[in-house]
């Protein structure tokens, strides 16, 4: 059942005492002064029964402290233990130092009501409320930039034996827990024992020098897996469809089967064999499936997911976040994105920025069909030959001209991903003849020239290019970088979280701590420091009591604590009385 945090301030709570310590202008203290608006308990209602259960731990408090969580980049264990003993933890919750607010689970469980009710992006929309209470990304129309960078997942990346085998181990799990056996017991009793040592292919007796060997023990894991896999049809038969159980499996055999598949062929021969070459999308970890290769560069790969942002140009503030593939296209949700930063902030976006990963034609067309304005460098040209940029192209008359003078009509058309391209061919015998042959043709006949279905698109662009104002635009767009930089500090290059929607809520805190620093980067506005010194004033006033003095009350009421219970009971009786008479 939901419970509400007290909107009275008491003279033990730590940030009455240690608010100055601290430091108002810290973290923390920024966190301290603004805790009450930016999260107010009515505001995670949905996650809890209306009129059922034990009061919880007021969820505003558990946000304050998953926030805390992602600026201290710490483990779920290390945040419970810096609430309870952690000066400026304590400050920034607003409870009494040394006492325990929270349990582990209760905000594992938190976090995951958040993600089950669709509320992952609370904390991060909180920095945004935060951002215009300020008076930024007020009003007017906004410009926003683009980028992508890598995250690590957490998964273990394994070769084809040992994902097959955590493939393979997995399903036993499934099983034998249907079976209400102990996994290990389940596999030795269907001779899969050695799948539950330490390593198999540690403890495989075999040369791996020699490819005959290996191969046999390739085919021998794949038996194993298609024996199991049988086993499930056998098994799922004697469960009713909507059994718990039933998913269960489903869901680790359809795992088993997409590792066989994407890394070995020729499974219905007696020979299976690995697959030479990479397969599209192939999962490198059994343990997150999620993940993928991804490449950062022509060089640089790393196996995980994406993270997608946007930035405003102006304020440097994240609008808005997401996690995609690894190996995805960075242009794979960017007018989601654009659409997102104007739901986040209420503005509207007239602008938005991206590297060349933004520039191809399909993206600008699909910008294009929004009505909205893409400004991305266009993909860069090969070099050594006369590019496409030194003919000069007629669209609406379907005719090209060439550097040597010559003119030819579009002679063909053909079809790639659902989009018309048109051919432009210019005669064997005309480009024999002529003198930038070299530096034109490459082989033998006339030059081909491929015109794109958006090349009227990519004209406006190149030709954008070439003005003073898109230099601008590029400078602009670097606030997107350093704003990566600030998040990568924050820990979002590796993921803490098995799978993309906890990897993008650990993301989405992230931003939030980058909002909310730079918002607050400043001093603090008189009008938002002045309620709460003004409130922490008139405890001060109320009590009439010297700080010293204040600092010798609390240390008695915390050493009576150490009391048994029998003299604890009246002090409890005493310490309001205590509080209204001070
Ligand atoms: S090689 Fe052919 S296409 Fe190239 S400039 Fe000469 S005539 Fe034109």
């Amino acid at each position: 059942m939901l419970s509400q945090r007290s909107s009275q301030l008491s003279m033990y709570q730590a940030d009455v005492e240690y608010l100055d310590r601290v430091g108002p202008q810290s973290f923390f203290g920024q966190v301290a002064q603004s805790r009450s608006r930016l999260f107010r308990d009515d505001d995670f209602a949905a996650l809890y029964c209306p009129d059922n259960g034990r009061p919880a731990v007021p969820p505003s408090r558990l946000a304050v402290a998953l926030l805390l969580q992602a600026h201290d980049k710490v483990s779920d264990a290390e945040a419970i233990e810096r609430a309870n003993f952690d000066v400026r933890w304590c400050v920034a919750l607003g409870i009494e130092i040394a006492t325990r607010p929270f349990a582990k689970s209760t905000l594992q469980l938190f976090r995951s009501q958040l993600l089950i009710h669709d509320q992952a992006g609370a904390v991060f929309q909180a920095s945004l409320e935060e951002a215009k209470r300020k008076g930024l990304l007020r009003g007017k129309k906004r410009t926003i930039a683009l980028d992508t960078t890598p995250i690590f997942g957490k998964g273990a990346v394994q070769d084809t034996y040992n994902l097959l085998a955590t493939g393979i181990v997995m399903l036993v799990r499934a099983l034998a827990a249907t079976a209400q056996q102990k996994p290990a017991e389940w596999a030795a009793s269907h001779g899969l024992s050695r799948y539950f040592g330490r390593s198999l292919k540690g403890e495989a007796a075999i040369n791996w020098d020699k490819k005959a060997e290996r191969e046999a023990l390739l085919r021998s894991i794949v038996s194993d897996a298609q024996r199991l896999l049988e086993l499930v049809r056998t098994v799922r038969a004697a469960l009713p469809a909507d059994a718990p159980e039933a998913a269960k499996i489903a869901q680790a055999a359809e795992l088993l089967c997409q590792l066989l598949a994407q890394d070995i062929d020729g499974l219905d021969s007696d020979e299976p064999h690995l697959r030479q070459g990479v397969s599209r999308d192939r999962m490198p970890s059994a343990t997150d499936p999620e993940m993928r290769h991804g490449r950062k560069s022509k060089r640089s790969r790393f196996d995980g997911h994406k993270a997608a942002l946007a930035v405003d140009t102006e304020t440097g503030l994240i609008t808005d976040a997401d996690v995609i593939a690894g190996n995805a296209p960075d242009n794979e949700n960017a007018l989601e994105l654009v659409t997102g930063t104007e739901g986040n902030t209420g503005c509207e976006v007239d602008k938005t920025l991206g590297d060349c990963a933004y520039g191809d034609g399909a993206t600008r067309q699909k910008f294009a069909d929004a009505q909205r304005e893409l400004v991305a460098r266009t993909p860069g040209r090969p070099e050594g030959q006369l590019s496409k940029d030194e003919f000069s192209i007629d669209l609406e008359g379907d005719r090209v001209t060439c550097p040597g003078g010559h003119t030819v009509q579009g002679s063909m058309s053909r079809s790639r991903e659902g989009q018309r391209w048109r051919l432009f061919q210019f005669p064997a015998a005309v480009c024999a003849a002529c003198p930038l042959r070299p530096q034109c043709v490459k082989g033998k006949g006339g030059r081909l020239l491929t015109i794109h279905p958006q090349e009227a698109l990519l004209q406006q662009a190149r030709a954008y290019e070439a003005t003073d104002e898109f230099r601008e635009d590029v400078i602009r767009r670097q606030v997107v970088e350093h704003r990566i930089a600030r998040l990568t500090q924050l820990g979002i290059r590796k993921s803490r979280f098995f799978g993309r929607q906890k990897t993008k809520f650990q993301l989405l805190m992230a931003s939030a701590v980058a909002n909310l620093t730079l918002v607050w980067g400043g001093s603090v506005p008189a009008d938002d420091a002045a309620p709460a010194a003004a409130d922490k004033g008139i405890v001060k006033a109320a009590c009439g009591l010297s700080s010293s003095l204040r600092r010798a009350l609390s240390g008695s009421l915390r050493a009576l604590r150490g009391l048994p219970k029998a003299f604890r009971a009246p002090m409890a009786r005493c310490r309001p009385v205590l509080v209204a008479t001070c």
